[in-house]
This record gives structure tokens, C-alpha cells and sequence, in this order.
């Protein structure tokens, strides 16, 4: 099966989103859009431009960050076509989460769970059920050419945002070893440029998480830390803006160690929150 693949960035471009969201068009006749991106007219216009009148079947979100939803329900209007993405996982309290807001409006016609598939007469997707990031978050393999359309499971530019409490490490390195499983594929994400060699890619990434969560141990070790503390000896020069993010990203760590039976804290788990060894 040959079809086309059109990538479309976003202008909201920025600190956790790199040049911008990613929209992919996907197929020759009859197509699925993944990640319709941030509801902007601007951005709108560019997918309508690349869709050329043809059928839009399928309209897929990976997760519902406003960065990669906001426009489904306008571009399904539009289109016609059927939204396909997950709220099921979804934590509704917005303030615990708000450092990156959730997309509360957007609403799945079919609700994914784990192995379904989408199917156009062009391709077939098979959805994976992905939770780190989000815990509603999928990617989305199409097995004859050996692609993966990752989201922020696995971008092309940094390491992925993990934000408690939705966001869970545990989680995330599991997905990343799901995805791992599948073999080696090309990965199309949702920020930043194609992976071709996912494999290895994602290896490193784990390999960097696994190196992570040993120098917060040894940290912790030394003398009881809290998130803040820990991202000040860990991240030397960091861009200001990316800070709060580093800190969660840190925080989502400190939990994974917790559980894990590694270090204690009061239970509280914020960013305050000082944990000591066992
Ligand atoms: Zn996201």
C-alpha cells in the first residue's frame, strides 16, 4: 500500500512545543488527520489547503493537550469526518494539571482503546495505548511500512514532559519499552523532525531516564531533597522557561522512586515535598 503522508506545523511554536505542533495527513484519496493541532484560523486554512476537497474519514488526537486537539471538533465539522481519541484515562481536575491545560471540549465520536484499529482503503492503523506523557496518550502504528506516529511519547527535539499528577515516569518507561517491542520503525512525532531510526532512538531516550532516575537516588542519598532542590543540581543551564517543567519532570521521578520502595516522603508529593532515603 503506498500513500502519501503531508506534515503541517502550527505556528505556536515555543518553550515546550519546539517549532510547533505537527499535523499529519495521511493517504491517497480518503484520509486521517492526527493531531488537527491548536485552534488557530491560520493553521486551519494550511490543513484545509493540503486535504484539496478530499474525503477526511478520520480525525485522530494522540492526547488531549490543547496543543494537538483544540481543532478536532471544528475540523470534523467542517469535514464530515469521525474523531477518534481518548478522554477515558482523563484526570478532570484541571487545577492539579494546569500547568499544561487539558482540552476539556474535545469529544471522541469512537473512544480508542489499546490494539484498535483504524482502517481507510489506503492504510490501516493500529492503536497503542502509550500513558507517561498523559494517561490517555496513544501512538499509532501502521505496520506495512513500518511507522509510527508518536505524539509526545517521543518527539524530535527533547525529552518528553512528564507532570504529575496525570503524568507518571513508571508509566512512561514502560510505554517507551512497549514502543521498544515493536521493532524498528520510522517515527513521525508530534514536535520536531522524523526519527528514522526509532529503535535506537527510543533505547537512548529509556537509557537517559534510567541514568535520571539513578542520580536523583544517589541525591536523595546524600541528604533529604525536594523536587526544586534536586532540579537546581541537575539541571546547571537551563533555559528559565523551561524550569517549572524540569521540576515536575523531576517530581514525576521522585514518585516512580517512592513506589518503588527507593526513598519516603511525608505523601504529600508536590514540588515542596522533601523526600529522604530508606
Ligand atoms: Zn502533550
Amino acid at each position: 500500500m503506498n500513500y502519501q503522508i503531508k506534515s503541517i506545523t502550527a505556528q505556536n511554536g515555543g518553550p515546550t512545543t519546539f517549532n510547533g505542533t505537527n499535523t499529519y495527513i495521511l493517504g491517497n484519496n480518503n484520509l486521517i488527520i492526527i493531531d488537527p493541532g491548536p485552534d488557530d484560523n491560520q493553521h486551519l486554512e494550511n490543513i484545509l489547503r493540503n486535504v484539496e476537497n478530499k474525503n477526511v474519514e478520520h480525525i485522530i488526537v494522540t492526547h488531549t493537550h490543547k496543543d494537538h486537539s483544540t481543532l478536532a471538533n471544528k475540523l470534523a465539522e467542517i469535514t464530515g469526518a469521525k474523531k477518534i481519541g481518548s478522554t477515558k484515562y482523563f484526570i478532570k481536575n484541571q487545577e492539579k494539571n494546569s500547568i499544561i491545560n487539558f482540552d476539556t471540549e474535545f469529544t471522541p465520536d469512537i473512544y480508542l482503546i489499546d490494539q484498535m484499529v483504524i482502517k481507510t482503503e489506503d492504510l490501516i492503523l493500529k492503536a497503542l495505548h502509550t500513558p507517561g506523557h498523559t494517561s490517555d496518550h496513544f501512538c499509532f502504528k501502521e505496520e506495512t511500512k513500518s511507522k509510527i506516529f508518536t505524539g509526545d511519547h517521543i518527539m524530535g527535539w527533547s525529552s518528553t514532559l512528564v507532570s504529575p499528577p496525570d503524568g507518571n515516569m513508571g508509566d512512561y518507561i514502560e510505554s517507551l519499552n512497549r514502543i521498544i517491542d515493536q521493532g524498528n520503525n520510522e517515527y513521525f512525532p508530534g514536535h520536531g523532525d522524523k526519527i528514522t531510526d526509532g529503535k535506537r532512538y527510543t533505547e537512548k531516550l529509556l537509557q537517559h531516564r534510567t541514568n535520571r532516575k539513578q542520580r536523583i537516588h544517589e541525591l536523595i542519598t546524600l541528604g533529604n531533597k525536594n523536587a526544586e532542590e534536586l532540579t537546581s543540581y541537575i539541571y546547571k543551564d537551563i533555559d528559565t522557561r523551561l524550569l517549572k517543567y524540569a521540576t515536575l519532570t523531576i517530581l514525576a521521578h521522585l514518585i516512580d522512586l517512592e513506589k518503588e520502595n527507593f526513598i519516603k516522603s511525608d505523601g504529600t508529593n508536590n514540588t515542596e515535598t522533601k523526600y529522604r532515603k530508606i
